[in-house]
């Protein structure tokens, strides 16, 4: 078997994300500390956080976003175009997002085929 380069780090990311996630809720403090690790592991092994996983993230506190429980979700129609807007209840930083036509929006982290391990 061929050994994926980084394939631990990605592992220990996955596994970092989902702590972060499933505590979101709960300990939004801890969320951000959780996201804050997973960035320093991506950056010490020249790792790209998936674009997915980082748009979860609030790019202020770096804790989990979750619609109605760690953040407020809305979706607008600017110029026929929509647009997600994503609201971090811990420090209320919002960030917008195109909402692609034609996409699965569900991120491929929400897709049980892409989880290593659920924590819950
Ligand atoms: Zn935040």
């Amino acid at each position: 078997m061929k050994k994926v380069q980084g394939n631990d780090s990605f592992q220990r990311i996955n596994y970092l994300y989902q702590i972060s996630k499933y505590i979101s809720g709960k300990n939004s403090a801890l969320s951000s500390y959780y996201g804050n690790l997973i960035i320093s592991v991506a950056k010490k092994n020249v790792l790209k956080i998936h674009p997915d996983m980082k748009r979860q993230m609030c790019k202020k506190c770096k804790c989990i976003l979750i619609n109605n429980i760690s953040a407020k979700m809305r979706i607008k129609n600017k110029n026929k175009a929509k647009t997600i807007e994503w609201e971090c209840n811990t420090c209320g930083t919002r960030r917008t997002f195109p909402a692609s036509k034609n996409k699965d929006h569900r991120v491929w982290l929400e897709k049980p085929e892409s989880v290593v391990e659920v924590v819950q």
